[in-house]
């Protein structure tokens, strides 16, 4: 906030690419891409690369690269997330640590960012807390397989 006036907007820093994990999951999505492409199944379909281009191959040339071309995708999340430490805005139900009566219900609530869009696990994290504050009984856990990406995701040769 810059001000108490509850009708002044927000000022809201994103800052984007400021930790050096950023930098290291870019340039991994760029490499493990071009390990996709390269594999037989698109050797029917695969053109030459386009960008950023065969020439951009360090991790410094990969960076400006980065630097001149990324942009957001509009999912924002995870800014008052839920929990019970102490960087915690809410508890697990969206209900704000240390007030009565005020609940948050929103993507903003996300503990960590999700590798996928916002839309569906926000209406999963709304339809839940709305059982919660209705007192119905939660669904059962779901019991399936899902992907979990390992630590180091492109080859590195
Ligand atoms: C351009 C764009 C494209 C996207 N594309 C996709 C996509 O393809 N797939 C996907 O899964 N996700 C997509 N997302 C992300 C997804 O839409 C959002 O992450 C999700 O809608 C967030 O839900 P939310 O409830 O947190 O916030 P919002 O959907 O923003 O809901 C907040 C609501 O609160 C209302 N509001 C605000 N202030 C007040 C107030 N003072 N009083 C009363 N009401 C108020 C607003 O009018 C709004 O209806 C996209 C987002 C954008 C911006």
């Amino acid at each position: 906030m810059t001000s108490k006036d509850p009708h002044a907007a927000p000022s809201i820093l994103f800052n984007y690419m400021s930790q050096e994990k950023d930098w290291q999951e870019f340039r991994d999505a760029i490499r493990l891409t071009r390990d996709i492409i390269a594999q037989p199944a698109f050797d029917k379909y695969r053109g030459r690369e386009i960008a950023p281009g065969p020439d951009v191959q360090s991790d410094q040339e990969l960076d400006s690269f980065v630097k001149q071309h990324a942009e957001t995708a509009y999912h924002p999340c995870g800014s008052c997330r839920m929990g019970e430490d102490e960087m915690a805005v809410t508890d697990g139900q969206g209900r704000v640590h240390g007030l009565e009566g005020l609940r948050v219900v929103d993507a903003s609530l996300f503990p960590v960012i999700p590798t996928g869009n916002l839309n569906a696990p926000t209406i999963m994290l709304a339809e839940k807390i709305a059982d919660q504050v209705r007192g119905k009984t939660p669904l059962p856990r779901a019991q399936v397989d899902y992907y979990v990406a390992s630590g180091a995701p492109a080859k590195q040769t």
